[in-house]
């Protein structure tokens, strides 16, 4: 029985994650489950797989879930806060850990979990954009395989598998090319968050689906192969593939090309993580290639989607700019959420905090978390400045 602690239970990837659970009772027991405050959820997540531990984010809400549950349920623990998250992430029963929080909020109980030595399910990616040296590293001294969950490194880990690394000469990073591929670069000042919210091929929580819709979440995923796999930037070509049907490919030093194919379901990628080496059953067919129109592949519009670039430059420069990137994403995305600025503002804000930021070329964790709140503070001011200049 592989137990599992599922963070970030109640979002798209905890529920596809816990559908696995539901379906393999004999190979999978969820032994620990956290989310943020929603603890309806949370309750009905209870009374269904009776975990030994349940963390939500604060008191209050750790209050309203323990009034939600029944006498039956009480043989759960609750707890709230960063604290409980990091308990979570190292219960000693748990023997695998899903990552799947979202945003700069997983760092912490990702580095518990590695500490602990726990089978690592990565799906929080802003993990290893923030510090990606740091947590691979310490992946490397604690012994820890870190299996992707995202379904392009997923991929990549795929076409590895059996190969040397030192035979790859070139990954092709595929990305669907979200809601605005197609739309013309003069119309990008009218999109509204309705538009930005509905994502062609997949379904994912908000913050993602807007990442996407920028191309943030490519740029990220640049990031994310560099640390995953130890290669240089340069090796990585993003491919557009509307059909998002082949995940991503590695080429080869003798000129083959490796590709990992599958319906855009992100329920293959996480049970590949967490049954890892083993590869169980899922309801879901095949592709149907016979009747498809054909798998199209074209380079992105860098002008129409600034933040690809902006992440190859935080890439290359590494230190905290990237973690100051990453910072000013998410505080500029809820903007949007919120609907206080326009889509076009986001890579603006994202770009000016950037180049105010002063790069710590070898930063240490506390390096990082301060980068990250100056990052956060400095988004904010100049979401104000551009609303005051109307
Ligand atoms: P989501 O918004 O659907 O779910 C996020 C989960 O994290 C929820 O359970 C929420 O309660 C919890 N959470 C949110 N903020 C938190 C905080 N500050 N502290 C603790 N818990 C918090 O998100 P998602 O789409 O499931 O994505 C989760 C992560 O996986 C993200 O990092 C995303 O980039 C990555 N990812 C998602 C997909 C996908 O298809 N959804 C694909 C690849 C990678
Ligand atoms: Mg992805």
């Amino acid at each position: 029985m592989n137990r599992l602690a599922i963070l970030g239970a109640t979002g798209s990837i905890g529920s596809s994650c816990l559908s696995i659970v539901r379906a393999h009772p004999d190979k999978f027991k969820a032994a620990a489950l956290t989310c943020a405050s929603n603890v309806h959820a949370m309750a009905k997540l209870i009374k269904e797989f009776s975990p030994e531990l349940a963390v939500v984010m604060d008191e209050k809400a750790a209050d309203k879930l323990t009034s939600l549950l029944g006498p039956h349920e009480k043989s759960t623990q609750i707890l709230h806060g960063q604290e409980g998250f990091c308990q979570a992430a190292t219960l000693p029963s748990a023997d695998t850990v899903l990552l799947a929080m979202v945003g700069a909020a997983g760092l912490a109980p990702a580095l518990s979990a590695i500490e602990a030595r726990k089978k690592i399910a990565l799906a929080n990616k802003e993990t290893l954009v923030m510090a990606g040296e740091i947590v691979m590293a310490k992946a490397r001294e604690c012994g820890v395989d870190i299996l992707p969950v995202d379904s392009e490194h997923s991929a990549i880990y795929q076409c590895l598998a059996g190969n040397r690394i030192s035979h790859a000469k070139k990954i092709f990073l595929t990305a669907s090319g979200g809601p605005f591929r197609d739309t013309p670069a003069e119309n990008f000042s009218n999109i509204t968050l309705e538009q930005a919210l509905c994502h062609p091929n997949w379904q994912m929580g908000k913050k993602i689906t807007i990442d996407s819709a920028t191309l943030m979440n490519k740029g990220f995923e640049i990031i994310e192969a560099v640390h995953l796999f130890g290669l240089p930037m340069e090796m990585i070509q993003v491919l557009v593939h509307p059909q998002s049907i082949v995940h991503s490919m590695v080429g080869f030093c003798d000129g083959s090309i490796i590709a990992q194919m599958g319906k855009p379901d992100m329920k293959q990628a996480i049970a590949h993580a967490i049954a890892h080496p083993q590869r169980i059953e899922l309801e879901g067919n095949f592709p149907d290639f016979a009747s498809m129109q054909g798998l199209d592949f074209f380079l992105p519009d860098t002008e129409k989607f600034p933040c690809l670039d902006l992440a190859r430059q935080a890439c290359k420069q590494r230190g905290t700019l990237p973690a100051v990137m990453n910072a000013a994403n998410e505080v500029a995305v809820q903007a949007f959420l919120d609907q206080a600025i326009q889509f076009i503002d986001i890579p603006v804000i994202i770009s000016k905090v950037m180049d105010a930021h002063k790069t710590i070329a070898k930063p240490e964790l506390s390096h990082i978390l301060q980068a990250d709140a100056w990052a956060r503070q400095e988004a904010l001011s100049r979401i104000g400045e551009l609303k005051e200049n109307g």
